[in-house]
């Protein structure tokens, strides 16, 4: 997957942003495709950018043009101009660039994958730079406001507002997300809450600015009231109704855990998408085994707790990994489940173990808190439960002339 896609799935989402891509005509086919499958269903235009535009010398001019032509409509208020590897396209001078056309605010976002290496990491890049253009950072702080920076599932994010309003927070901004007023509202949040550890630009902008971080996230039960609780800290909420609301979500995801408790498994967890190692976490917290995970996204800070904790209880961890690494991994294991990409799934299918993508099976479902881990380790039960199918098939299929 091209890391400049994560950037686009932020930009091309935002009510009002129409994309102007600077980039050469095969990453344009390429991009505009997985855009529209996985991003938001908006036309992206481009500069025609061929080798005779790109070393002709009027590549700005033309992108200024498309600008131009973009801004006739008077229903775009913004067009992020993002630029791509070619080095011409990824060394565009800003300033030659308008500030503003027609009703838009014109801004540019590098995305060159030789520097951006994951498509996580895209989304990170495009969520910081759409920080420090919008978000109203001289403007006072709102009195228990949190910024919460992740894209999570609408159900998990009506769990959030739920535990946060329970606990006195009294506004809320989720981003990324469709609306460039929650970019500037998230300026005035007295605490950022990052759910998720490739957002280490986004932090640090918001660190920078004086709003409070808050790292790590509510899954299984010790982490949920640990989050919890520091969300209170950060925003000097009342700490005896923090920690009931903590104890109470702990207790109810700890039974939940409990509850599937009774049939632990060997699980391999190999994704991209930046946020495994709390799935991992979880996974461990209910007993089963998880010898070794891996993700696309480089060792950050905020990664650092759950890195400890899960090398401490056995787990091997892999960054910026490669499918070589994944498919060793899955023969020295032998695992009964992988939760993995698509070519991993296939190769871990051919052993006969029972594989499933990641993205599509995790990211796709809610997480946090005890709802979260009910449906994440019900489907892990689940498909424990069959891995006998899985030999059989691939016995009877060996079996075929
Ligand atoms: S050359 Fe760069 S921008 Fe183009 S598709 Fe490849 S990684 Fe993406």
């Amino acid at each position: 997957m091209c890391p400049a896609f994560g950037g686009l799935r932020v930009l091309t989402r935002i009510e009002g942003s129409r994309v102007c891509l600077v980039a050469d005509q095969g990453c344009l086919y390429g991009l505009t495709f997985v855009s529209h499958f996985y991003a938001a269903r908006r036309s992206i235009m481009s500069p025609e950018l061929m080798n005779v535009q790109i070393s002709g010398g009027t590549m700005i001019d033309d992108v200024r043009f498309i600008i131009e032509k973009i801004a006739e409509d008077p229903a775009v208020t913004f067009i992020p101009v993002v630029s791509t590897c070619v080095a011409e396209t990824a060394g565009i001078a800003e300033e030659l660039l308008p500030e503003k056309a027609g009703n838009a605010v014109v801004k540019l976002v590098r995305l060159p994958a030789f520097q951006i290496k994951s498509h996580p990491e895209a989304k990170d890049v495009a969520v910081s730079t759409l920080l420090d253009r919008f978000a109203d950072f001289d403007k006072p702080k709102k009195d228990k406001s949190l910024v919460v920076v992740g894209e999570i599932f609408p159900v998990d994010a009506m769990a959030i507002g739920a535990v946060l309003q329970r606990i006195g927070v009294e506004s809320v901004v989720v981003v990324p997300g469709t609306d460039l007023d929650d970019y500037r509202t998230a300026g005035r949040a007295e605490a950022c809450a990052v759910l998720h550890p490739f957002y280490e630009r986004t932090a640090a902008i918001m660190k920078e600015n004086g709003v409070g971080i808050v790292t790590g996230n509510p899954v299984g039960a010790g982490a949920t009231a640990g989050w919890i609780e520091a969300v209170g800290q950060a925003l000097e909420l009342d700490m005896e109704t923090v920690r009931r609301v903590a104890g109470e979500e702990r207790e109810k995801a700890a039974a939940v855990i409990e509850s599937f408790s009774g049939h632990a498994g060997k699980v391999i967890v190999a994704g991209y998408e930046g946020n495994e190692l709390p799935v991992v976490r979880l996974l461990l917290e209910a007993g089963h085994e998880v010898p070794y995970a891996s993700t696309s996204i480089a060792r950050t800070s905020l990664v650092e707790k759950d890195h400890q904790l899960l090398s401490m209880l056995g787990t091997e961890i892999r960054y910026r990994k490669y499918l070589e690494e994944d498919k060793a991994a899955v023969l020295q294991y032998g695992p009964d489940l992988v939760i993995g990409t698509t070519s991993l799934d296939s190769f871990a299918k051919e052993q006969g173990i029972p594989a499933i993508y990641y993205t599509n099976n995790i990211s796709s479902r809610p997480v946090f808190f005890a709802a979260g881990a009910g449906t994440v380790l019900g489907m892990v039960d689940g498909l424990l439960r069959k891995k006998q199918v899985f030999r059989e098939m691939k016995e009877y299929f060996a079996t075929l002339p």
